[in-house]
């Protein structure tokens, strides 16, 4: 094999809890993380040249060690020899320091496609021991679908049936915010409404997605809207445009929004693009692999 091509899917969390602060300073966390079918494309060849290289659509993105799909590749090459080069190239369509993990995403998809071009005949649980070297979301970034995450984010419970299928609206505002800077805002002990993660199970396990709607819960909105009132803003009008339940993703700044109807959600798209002016304003949805199978969306070039 001399190539291959992967999708490295972007997730958005459907609830996010904190738990508590690891002696270490990271924070222990639960929370329910969800795939959609947004995805970077990773391309991975090898070449004759013992070297990584790294390319990628986003001319200002670090193509070096910086770049966690540059970083993936020494992972993979150091720690099982490989003498020859590899060359990565990347188009990347997750909106970057977004909240949707892209770039765990898309470090995930390397240490899968490295396994495959090699042959290297890796499980998945091996390959999701690798992978938390390199950051907390990246086990699940191998692993997909619904799943419980607790620790700092590697100890995965797969949710079998997983969430049933929707439209998911995402836009981020104009704005970055650090995921550090998020959490060392937090005020654990004020905060007054956490997610009740057992009931969002239950209500999924019901395919009820209007309940699930109103069970979307991310602590770390306290940190973040009082900081850029827009996030609010995006949640109330996703709503008032149909949406079941909106939400900021991981640290944000995306807001998603939960919709069962196509067409409502591709009227928001346009509304919301206008009404705040935003380029990262997309249509996508849900994605699980038990629901591709059933809904024949293998052959889907359509990222909605
Ligand atoms: P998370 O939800 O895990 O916090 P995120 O979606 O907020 O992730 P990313 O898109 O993964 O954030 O990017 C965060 C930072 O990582 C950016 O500052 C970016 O420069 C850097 N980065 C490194 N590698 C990548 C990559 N392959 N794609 C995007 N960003 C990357």
């Amino acid at each position: 094999m001399q190539e291959v091509r992967l999708k490295a899917r972007a997730k958005i969390n459907l609830t996010l809890d904190v738990t508590g602060k690891q002696a270490n300073g990271y924070h222990t966390v639960r929370m329910i993380m969800q795939t959609i079918a947004l995805y970077d494309g990773v391309y991975i060849k090898r070449i004759d040249k013992p070297i990584i290289r790294l390319k990628s659509n986003l001319d200002w993105l670090p193509t070096d060690e910086k770049n966690l799909a540059y970083k993936g590749a020494c992972l993979m090459r150091d720690t099982f020899a490989i003498q020859e080069g590899i060359f990565i190239e990347l188009d990347k369509k997750i909106p970057v320091a977004a909240g949707l993990a892209g770039g765990s995403a898309d470090c995930a998809a390397v240490l899968v496609g490295i396994n495959k071009l090699f042959r290297l005949g890796l499980s998945k649980k091996k390959l999701m021991e690798l992978g938390i070297q390199l950051g907390a979301d990246i086990p699940y970034c191998i692993l997909q679908g619904t799943a419980v995450a607790e620790g700092i984010g590697e100890k995965l419970t797969p949710i079998a049936e997983g969430c049933p299928f929707c439209y998911v609206l995402l836009a981020k505002p104009n704005i970055s915010v650090s995921t550090a800077s998020v959490y060392q805002g937090l005020h654990l002990e004020e905060i007054k409404e956490h997610p009740d993660t057992e009931k969002m199970l239950f209500e999924m396990k019901q395919k009820n997605i209007q309940a699930m709607g109103g069970l979307l819960c991310n602590v770390l909105e306290t940190v973040t809207i009082p900081r850029h009132s827009e996030i609010a803003l995006l949640k109330q009008k996703m709503t008032a445009l149909g949406a079941k339940g909106a939400l900021m993703s991981g640290s944000g700044p995306t807001v998603f929004g939960l919709f069962t109807d196509k067409a409502k959600a591709m009227e928001a798209e346009q509304i919301i693009k206008k009404t705040f002016g935003l380029r990262d304003v997309f249509v996508t949805r849900i994605w699980n692999k038990t629901q591709q199978k059933r809904r024949g969306f293998y052959h889907d070039r359509l990222q909605i």
